[in-house]
This record gives C-alpha cells, sequence and structure tokens, in this order.
C-alpha cells in the first residue's frame, strides 16, 4: 500500500510537470482540512513557477481567513484552457460544487482524499483512508515534490491535520500524524497564534446559536442518539450563518451516553445538509451512503431534499437500524 501511494504520487508529481495551468479545486462548504491542504499544495505548485489557480466554490468560514495567501481563493470565470485539475479532501465530483464542470473540461485530473467513500474518479487517484487528514498526504506529496516547505505552507498544513484530527484526538490520529505535526513545528509555526485562531476566536453570534440549539437538544433510543437542529428561524434570532454551527456536533457526542450525534441544518425549506458523528461501534458513513453522501467512519455527512421534520425521521429511522 505505502509503495503504491508513493507510485501514484511521483506520476503525479510528474503530471504537474507536464502541464502549465493548473487549477486546484475546493469543496463545498469548506472545512480546514480542505483549505489548508489546497493553500498548501498551491504554494509548493507556485514555487515550481507554474500557474496555479484555487477554485473557490462556496463561502471561506471566518476560522480560516487568517490563513496565509487565503485570498488565492477565487471564483473562477469557467473556461477551456484547465490542463490540469486537482481535487482535495472531496470524495466525489458533486461535491466540487462549480468545480465540477472544470473537472470535466481539463485534460487530467489528480484526485487526493483520505475518505473511503472515495469514488476515484480522477486520472490518478491518491486515496489513503487511514491518513487522519487530507494534509498529512499532501505533507508527503510536497516532501516527494522536492519542494521545501516554508512556515506558510506549515500553517496550511497544520490547520489541515488539527482541524480533521479533532485537535490530535480522535481515532484517525496516528504515529505518522504526529511525526508529520513535529516536523511543522520545527519549521517555526506560531501554535499559540494558529490555536487562537482555529478554537479561540468563537463570535457572540455564534455562541448565542450554540446556546440556541443546544436548548432543542433530543436524546433519542435510551440516551444513545443525539440529535440538534439549525433553522433558519434560528440564525436568524441570533444574527448567525450556518458556518456557525461549527462544533455543535462534535459537543452533543460528548455526552457520556451518546453514540451517535446528528446534526441537522435547514438550508432552506426543501434542503437539510445533515452532520453524523459517532463515538465507538457505528459506522456513519454507512447511514450516509445511504442518503447518497459519504465521510468516514466516525465523521460522515448527506444532504436530504425534504423538510426538517421529515428529514429527521428518515434519518432517526437509519440511525435506529445500525443499533441493531
Ligand atoms: P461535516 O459533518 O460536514 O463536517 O462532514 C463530515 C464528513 O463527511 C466530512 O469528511 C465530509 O467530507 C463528509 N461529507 C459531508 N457531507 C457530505 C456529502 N454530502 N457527500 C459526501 N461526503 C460528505
Ligand atoms: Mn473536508
Ligand atoms: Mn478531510
Amino acid at each position: 500500500m505505502e509503495n503504491q501511494l508513493k507510485k501514484l504520487m511521483n506520476d503525479a508529481i510528474q503530471m504537474i510537470n507536464k502541464y502549465n495551468n493548473i487549477y486546484i479545486c475546493s469543496h463545498v462548504q469548506p472545512d480546514g482540512d480542505n483549505i489548508g491542504s489546497t493553500l498548501a499544495l498551491a504554494m509548493a505548485i507556485k514555487k515550481l513557477k507554474k500557474n496555479v489557480s484555487i477554485i473557490k466554490v462556496d463561502d471561506i468560514p471566518s476560522d480560516y481567513i487568517f490563513l496565509p495567501h487565503i485570498d488565492m481563493f477565487e471564483e473562477q470565470e469557467y473556461n477551456d484552457s484547465v490542463d490540469l485539475f486537482i481535487s482535495l479532501d472531496s470524495s466525489d465530483l458533486i461535491r466540487l460544487g462549480a468545480g465540477k464542470k472544470f473537472a470535466l473540461k481539463a485534460k487530467n485530473i489528480i484526485n487526493i482524499d483520505h475518505h473511503i467513500t472515495n469514488e476515484n474518479f480522477g486520472d490518478i487517484n491518491i486515496v489513503s483512508p487511514s491518513s487522519g487528514s487530507t494534509g498529512e498526504i499532501v505533507y508527503r506529496f510536497i516532501k516527494d515534490m522536492k519542494v521545501d516547505i516554508d512556515k506558510d505552507m506549515a500553517t496550511c498544513l497544520y490547520t489541515a491535520i488539527s482541524t480533521d484530527t479533532g485537535r490530535f484526538m480522535y481515532s484517525n490520529t496516528t504515529y505518522e500524524t504526529h511525526l508529520i505535526a513535529s516536523e511543522l513545528l520545527k519549521i517555526g509555526i506560531d501554535i499559540n497564534n494558529i490555536n487562537i485562531n482555529l478554537y479561540q476566536s468563537r463570535t457572540i453570534e455564534r455562541t448565542r446559536l450554540f446556546l440556541e440549539a443546544l436548548n432543542n437538544l433530543e436524546l433519542i433510543s435510551e440516551n444513545r442518539i443525539a440529535l440538534v437542529a439549525v433553522t433558519q428561524d434560528m440564525l436568524q434570532n441570533c444574527n448567525a450563518k450556518m458556518e456557525d454551527t461549527e462544533g455543535i456536533v462534535s459537543f452533543i457526542r460528548n455526552i457520556d451516553s451518546i453514540e451517535v450525534a446528528c446534526m441537522l441544518k435547514e438550508m432552506s425549506k426543501e434542503e437539510v445538509k445533515v452532520s453524523l458523528r459517532s463515538k465507538k461501534h457505528v459506522d456513519v458513513s454507512k447511514i450516509s451512503i445511504k442518503f447518497g453522501g459519504g465521510g468516514h467512519a466516525k465523521a460522515a455527512g448527506c444532504t436530504l431534499y425534504e423538510n426538517i421534520e421529515t428529514a429527521k425521521d428518515m434519518l432517526l429511522n437509519e440511525i435506529s437500524l445500525s443499533f441493531r
């Protein structure tokens, strides 16, 4: 497996060397792993004197605005001159939103990811489900490119790794995760500044939403399932945005008896985005796949095109089945 990944990385590096107009695509509702890996790889490719653009497909949550070169994230005019398209941290083309049409026109696609549900849609698929974050794969990739990782790149990679491993707490955290993190510290990143920006800058609006959401916490199935629904009305009441729901689902998973935590986000009257988390036994990626989504065993998501009450019933039904 290791050798196979190494070979795929070498093939991908050769492909990068061959082309000049390179697009790296973000995913919808981008998270720290996606944003951090994308910026780091874009900076590395830029050092090879290539034209590299980042395709921004959704708003950047305020937590990540501090990252170096975040203004490289730009909505791109669609054009025919895409040589190479690189997708990071996305298990399928739909997750790329408006980026999908660039992918379909590109001469080649490199797909770098760690989701077990990845659909291998690239010409080269560097997919490593044993990696805790795409950031870890991108760290190794940049090393193999023989590009020096500078402080800015290290800041972005550390953000990717820290956010996707729940600050090095989740079960996807490995020996290698810590080795890479220590290398990034050696480069001289300002860990205090990174942590303040990522974890100690919660706005008042986000705090109010957190309280309102928790006020509506539901405990189901002998307190093994926790559910929170965030509606558009709640956002309005708190003057908050949907991205301010970050952290709620992992907070409710922390309740001692809970095995599955579920957050429903009412995007519109007929669209509900779902976040699922589990603690020990339940594989939530299997639940989200049933609704056309994806993810990991302990963190997954999907979208239901239903009203929030129907979506809730459908989900609770599936989650309950997973306890049998
Ligand atoms: P979230 O709950 O949005 O933080 O997502 C948890 C995990 O599930 C992440 O790894 C996402 O990439 C994945 N995920 C969330 N929504 C979807 C979806 N609609 N399709 C595929 N994967 C998803
Ligand atoms: Mn992601
Ligand atoms: Mn990820």
